[in-house]
């Protein structure tokens, strides 16, 4: 892959601060915004080319060459805003359009979170409306079925997860009315008790990858990186099917990846041959041409 690839600014200052454990969040992220502000004000490297905003963050304002050596980038990371739709070369449209639209035919559900997770941003303005909106519908929830009551009074209550009780949460997971808002609540409150019916839940069935992603949300609001990789690695293990093995080890990849860690890699490590070696070998080619972007070079 010849050229920049698009980083959004958080993705960038994350994974600056994963490389520099001392570095200061906030002054990466000024550094970042200043450096952008420069280049839509019209400021170049000394040698006339436009600023490579990434690098001038953190190693003065420059063009890539100047701060590289290199003469082209090539798959090295630049903030988004600064790419100014020169995001790939002619050569890889094609590749990029196969990519999306493989993606979208696979995951018809989640397509928006796996295009951004391959570094696409939706140019959306209203994400923090959206929030606002979920927050209104999450305080005006109320549980309006037996199976939803009962739920909620395990979640505000706690106590042994019973059968009934994971029952009534997979009921309401897999209904086509469930009350969406109701259980993402809990979820956002990192509530103990819903943790407790996922692993009760991954107990019983250690493979299932609805409830593995259910664990990943919920780690969203948590921190319980190295469970989610211990239930994760376990599934991959135990998992026999090959296809639902290969599912597995990507949506593995997915979650656990913007916390830092790779999951691909540590697949390879652990299987070393047979199916399931030459699966996670193949994955972990395809991903890697696509997320070199994300391991910054300073
Ligand atoms: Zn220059």
């Amino acid at each position: 892959m010849s050229g920049f690839v698009p980083v959004r600014l958080n993705q960038f200052v994350k994974q600056y601060l994963r490389n520099h454990k001392g570095a200061d969040g906030d002054e990466v992220r000024a550094a970042v915004e200043d450096a952008l502000a420069a280049r839509r004000q019209g400021v170049r490297c000394a040698c006339g080319k436009p600023l490579w905003v990434a690098g001038s963050a953190v190693a003065g304002y420059g063009c890539f060459t100047c701060i590289t050596g290199s003469a082209e980038p090539d798959g090295d990371p630049e903030i988004d805003e600064a790419c100014d739709g020169l995001f790939f070369e002619k050569d890889d449209s094609e590749d990029r359009i196969a990519q999306v639209s493989e993606i979208i035919k696979n995951h018809p559900h989640d397509y928006r979170e796996r295009l951004e997770e391959i570094g696409f941003e939706w140019r959306d303005d209203e994400p923090d409306l959206l929030y606002e909106e979920e927050a209104k519908e999450e305080y005006v929830a109320v549980p309006e079925t037996e199976s939803q009551r009962r739920l909620v009074n395990f979640l505000d209550t706690g106590g042994p997860v019973t059968r009934k009780v994971l029952d009534a949460y997979l009921e309401e997971r897999y209904s086509e009315t469930s009350n969406l808002p109701l259980i993402r609540r809990y979820f956002k409150q990192a509530n103990p008790n819903l943790k407790a019916i996922l692993l009760k839940g991954l107990a019983d069935d250690p493979t299932d990858p609805d409830l593995l992603d259910d664990l990943s949300y919920f780690s969203e609001f948590d921190s319980m990186l190295g469970e989610l990789i211990h239930f994760y690695t376990d599934a991959c293990l135990k998992e026999t099917d090959i296809e639902r093995f290969s599912l597995l080890a990507q949506d593995f990849h997915m979650n656990t990846y913007d916390q830092g860690y790779d999951a691909l890699h540590e697949l390879v490590t652990l299987f070393q041959s047979g199916t399931k070696g030459a699966v996670v070998q193949q994955l972990s080619e395809t991903i890697d041409d696509f997320e070199g972007a994300e391991d910054i070079p300073f």
